[in-house]
């Protein structure tokens, strides 16, 4: 395998350094690495030209099962979480394997053009038929080269509320799914609910598995699965393996339960995966005005130094109809979104992305640092606070010491008069 220097490579820190990748491995990062003396053949050399490089993104919450299907059968119309469960409800029927593959399979694919190699997909568990599970693990083996897959078995009609939910679920994980789901707010009842958490929690020691729940996806105060979640962490001796995702009830908390829940999420390790797309859309929607975010405490999070991460959610399917499959367009409506603009806190949007997942996941070897797997994203700017601004492409994405994506950024050229003007959204040493 050749060799692959890249040269000019703006580090997170700041510095500026040469990486050189042999045998799919980080051989060597230092000040200047030459090539001179090695045959063309043997070493191909990109100039990053000092722009941003950073691992890959790994893209935390996905529902490549329902993917690209909205407007299938019908389009959602009220635009709320319970319509588009009953969207997906009337899609699933009949749903074939290669249409749920072809679908998931082009996701990933805009993943990976936007820096994603690492993702995590929730799968429907209750689908009665199981095609919905076996399309996914297809295209976890499928997609290999260029993304590494972690699947969630997720009870979508919940584990009581729909037939054999239990049943369905603990099939599900012998298949192969990587991580435990569960949907408590949507049972029947708390005292479900409840059962819904335990049940997970079960499975995931039976089968030694991660945890990552649909936790209080909702605006009712009195959600409150997440503090049952920390328990059931602690108590088991499961830090650092457990995940909430959304808990946008404990927006509308009262403040002084909000604390100790927050304290206790911090005490458990646990992660707490937002996702801005679908929150931004989905929550509070019953409020009136003035109308509350709906999203959750992500600012207190941070500040208690929960471990938190950006999710997609969903990309063009019965919850939300936009979408392509860009972490930096998740950091960029966070921003805005749950107020997180302050100067030093934009690398924390790049870490929500990048180190915070990584974590999460489980995955072995994260990082630019000699020794690790070649993992890497070379960005079409030269900081953090750009990447986010401009929703930076990825110039290369490469997996294990390999090029496998390329992106020509546009060209844009402004007429004033005769004179031509390039455009490209950057700020230049003359804008003062
Ligand atoms: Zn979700």
């Amino acid at each position: 395998m050749k060799k692959l220097l890249i040269k000019n490579c703006r580090l997170r820190s700041g510095d500026l350094k040469d990486i050189l990748i042999s045998d799919g491995k980080f051989e060597k990062i230092a000040d200047t690495i030459d090539a001179a003396g090695s045959a063309a053949e043997d070493v191909e050399v990109i100039d990053a030209g000092g722009n941003l490089v950073t691992p890959p993104f790994c893209d935390a919450h996905l529902h490549l099962d329902a993917t690209l299907s909205v407007g299938k059968p019908r389009y959602n119309m009220s635009g709320t979480l319970m319509e588009g469960i009953q969207i997906w409800d009337e899609r699933k029927v009949g749903l074939s394997k290669e249409i749920i593959k072809k679908n998931a399979t082009d996701v990933i694919e805009w993943e990976v053009a936007n820096g994603s190699t690492f993702l995590r997909t929730h799968v429907d568990s209750t689908d009665t038929t199981g095609v919905v599970v076996d399309a996914l693990l297809e295209v976890r083996d499928e997609v290999k080269d260029i993304a590494d897959l972690q699947i969630v078995a997720f009870p979508q009609d919940c584990i009581y509320t729909s037939d054999d939910g239990e049943k369905m679920l603990e099939e599900a994980l012998e298949k192969g799914c990587d991580v435990v789901g569960g949907l408590p707010y949507f049972e029947y009842s708390p005292i479900d609910g409840y059962n819904d958490l335990k049940f997970v929690f079960d499975m995931a020691e039976k089968y030694d598995r991660l945890v990552d729940v649909h936790c209080d996806e909702c605006s009712d105060d009195q959600s409150r699965y997440v503090e049952y979640m920390a328990r059931e962490t602690i108590v088991r001796g499961l830090e650092g393996r457990v995940a909430a995702s959304h808990t946008t009830a404990m927006h509308n908390y009262d403040n002084e339960y909000a604390a100790k829940v927050i304290s206790n999420i911090k005490r458990a390790d646990m992660t707490i995966i937002t996702n801005p797309f679908a929150n931004a859309n989905l929550q509070n929607r019953r409020d009136g005005y003035p109308r509350r975010r709906g999203h959750t405490r992500v600012d207190e999070l941070l500040e208690a130094g929960v471990n938190i991460c950006i999710g997609s959610d969903d990309i063009m399917d019965p919850w939300y109809p936009m979408g392509k499959g860009s972490p930096l367009a998740g950091a960029n409506l966070l921003l805005n979104y749950a107020q997180i603009s302050g100067y030093a806190q934009i690398p924390l949007l790049i870490d929500m992305i990048t180190e915070n997942p990584a974590k999460t996941m489980h995955i072995d070897g994260y990082g630019i640092a000699e020794g690790n797997p070649a993992n890497m994203v070379i960005l079409d700017v030269d900081s953090e606070f750009d990447a986010v601004r401009l929703t930076a492409e990825a110039l290369y994405v490469i997996r294990k010491g390999r090029v496998i994506s390329r992106t020509v950024p546009a060209k844009r050229e402004l007429m004033r008069g005769d004179e031509k003007h390039d455009i490209d959204f950057k700020v230049t040493p003359e804008n003062k």
